[in-house]
């Protein structure tokens, strides 16, 4: 009887622990913390490695890849293309390589806020990852950047 008691008690006690926390790594994962690339740009994170889209002061649309530190890398065998402004009459834009950087053959059409889709394959016959957003290149109220590179948590 006694021995029937304690048991009792025990599986009580295994009950009554907490459940296992989820792991911690996998929460910290959901939290990506934003930076700006090194031009004070936009960080593309689909494609590894990440690369930076920045826009010049003549317009033209610059990709930077950037290493494991946020620094620039040259492009390996990257390719890059982009359509954007107004679906009537949309701006078509290929980018070749200067310098270190991928840049576009065009400028980018007026306006302040332009939508713009970016396709960049890690070779040529890879997978494209397709990045689609506004560039808003109106000035963040609370941080250094143009809102389309904003790093702030804001809803844009
Ligand atoms: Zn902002
Ligand atoms: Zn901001």
């Amino acid at each position: 009887m006694k021995a029937t008691l304690v048991l009792t008690s025990t599986l009580l006690a295994l009950a009554c622990l907490p459940a296992l926390r989820a792991d911690k790594k996998e929460q910290d994962h959901g939290h990506e913390h934003k930076v700006a690339g090194p031009n004070g740009g936009r960080v593309l994170h689909s494609v590894e490695p990440h690369c930076e889209f920045f826009v010049r002061a003549d317009r033209k649309l610059q990709i930077t890849f950037l290493g494991e530190d946020g620094k620039a890398i040259a492009p390996a065998a990257q390719t890059v293309s982009a359509i954007g402004g107004e679906r009537s009459k949309p701006t078509k834009f290929s980018f070749t390589k200067t310098a270190n950087t991928l840049v576009s053959d065009v400028a980018l059409p007026e306006g302040n806020k332009v939508p713009i889709v970016i396709t960049i394959k890690s070779k040529p016959d890879a997978t494209p990852a397709v990045e689609k957003f506004a560039v808003d290149l109106s000035d963040c109220p609370t941080c250094d950047y143009r809102e389309y590179a904003c790093t702030c948590d804001h809803e844009h």
